[in-house]
């Protein structure tokens, strides 16, 4: 059995999105900023597109601007709102301690530069308190940044109610929305979001294209200069292949948005119910406030890399967490937000399924994993200490 479990990583493209690039590599070619027939009909597609996802997030379509991804436009977002705060003379940003990279890497840049970075500890359960946002903020505060779905571990956040703390105190909000969109109901007007970045490889769109959300109040500052695209605010061609296939994406994975939570979520807590029979085992996150495809679990006594590679013989794609991490020996700073001890960080499972899963599959998920975390804590001297009772457990049988 082959089994693709890593969809928090990326997706297979619809071919629907597939179809909807062709014409435009094909036909209409043309550079939008050209003035003669192909162009212009680029052109008129790239603002259809946009018309279409501002339908979808329900905002204007001049607050929607095209970007290479949610990498890019977490760090435009999070940069503009930065530079927007010390034009006031306020340098204090609200994130937490469990974003992505993208997030977190840039506000470690704007932190060299002088501005107070304050990261949010992250409950146990993987989720924020809006009481938290609302101790936090300050006079002098320029930005909360907080994702909307965590990637690791799946964890959805009450970002309508921190938004509506970030509106009513008058602070910019921005939510990395990569991981929610397609996965749960996301509205920027009922959200109270004055910011947010999306990814199209996330819900089955094509690589290396995304949508920066920004209300148009939002002064943006460009991260890529040069020609007058996107209102001026981002240069280079614009992808028109990429942007229609992404649109095309995105409608398919808002359109019946409860249809497929109702669909997944028996499946989703199946394998929880599965995974959670294995001893010395536990979920990461909270059980209920989750995505309806993502499920993460520490094993005690495994080193997550060797039961990665063990599923593959299997013929099972799954992570320890983030693509970003892998490769490297730090564990997960996600699970360290959450609590985590670092030996059981390091024994960390993400399985992202995709809603064509079937019950069979998720059988054979369950079953492999739980031979595979045996045969793995058979060999390690590690475990023997566990079972000794030299070292104690963390977890409860
Ligand atoms: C994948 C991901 C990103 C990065 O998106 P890219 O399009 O790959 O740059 C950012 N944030 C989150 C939460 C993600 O899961």
């Amino acid at each position: 059995m082959k089994i693709y479990a890593d969809n928090a990583a990326t997706t297979k493209m619809s071919r629907h999105a597939i179809d909807a690039m062709i014409p435009y590599m094909e036909e209409i070619y043309g550079n939008p900023s050209s003035l003669y027939e192909i162009g212009q009909e680029a052109k008129e597609a790239l603002e259809s597109a946009r018309e279409r996802v501002a339908r979808v997030l329900n905002c204007e379509p001049r607050e929607i601007y095209f970007t290479s991804g949610g990498s890019e436009a977490d760090n435009q977002a999070i940069i503009s709102a930065a530079r927007l705060g010390a034009r006031k003379g306020k340098k204090h940003i609200i994130s937490t301690a469990f974003e992505h990279h993208a997030v977190l890497h840039t506000l470690n840049k704007l932190k060299e530069e002088g501005f107070e970075i304050e990261l949010l500890d992250v409950h146990s359960t993987g989720l924020i308190d809006p009481k938290q946002v609302e101790d936090a903020i300050r006079e002098d505060t320029a930005l909360v940044t907080i994702m909307y779905a965590n990637n690791e571990i799946g964890t959805v956040e009450p970002i309508r109610e921190i938004g509506k703390i970030c509106r009513d105190k008058g602070v910019i909000f921005h939510t990395d929305a990569v991981q929610a969109m397609g996965h749960v109901s996301v509205d920027v007007a009922r959200d109270n979001i004055d910011m947010l970045s999306l990814s199209a490889h996330k819900f089955h769109g094509p690589k290396g294209v995304g949508v920066l959300f920004a209300k148009k109040n939002i002064m943006l500052t460009n991260i890529i200069e040069g020609g007058a695209q996107e209102r001026g605010k981002r240069a280079g061609t614009e992808n028109v292949p990429g942007i229609m296939g992404m649109v095309a994406a995105l409608e398919d994975a808002t359109k019946d948005i409860d249809g497929y939570a109702k669909k997944l979520i028996p499946l989703r807590d199946k394998l929880i119910e599965g995974l959670d029979k294995i001893p010395y085992s536990e979920l990461n996150g909270d059980r209920e406030h989750r995505l309806p495809g993502t499920v993460n679990f520490c094993f005690e006594g495994i080193e997550g890399e060797s039961l990665l590679l063990l599923l593959d013989d299997k013929g099972i794609s799954a992570s320890s967490g983030s693509a970003c991490t892998s490769g490297s020996l730090d564990p997960s700073h996600v699970l360290l937000a959450i609590g985590r001890p670092h030996e059981v960080a390091h024994g960390s499972l993400r399985l992202s399924l995709s809603e064509d899963i079937t019950e069979e599959e998720i059988d054979y998920l369950i079953t492999s994993v739980n031979e595979v975390v045996t045969y793995l804590r058979n060999m390690s001297p590690f475990w023997r200490d566990l079972v000794n009772g030299v070292r104690p457990h963390v977890f409860k049988e």
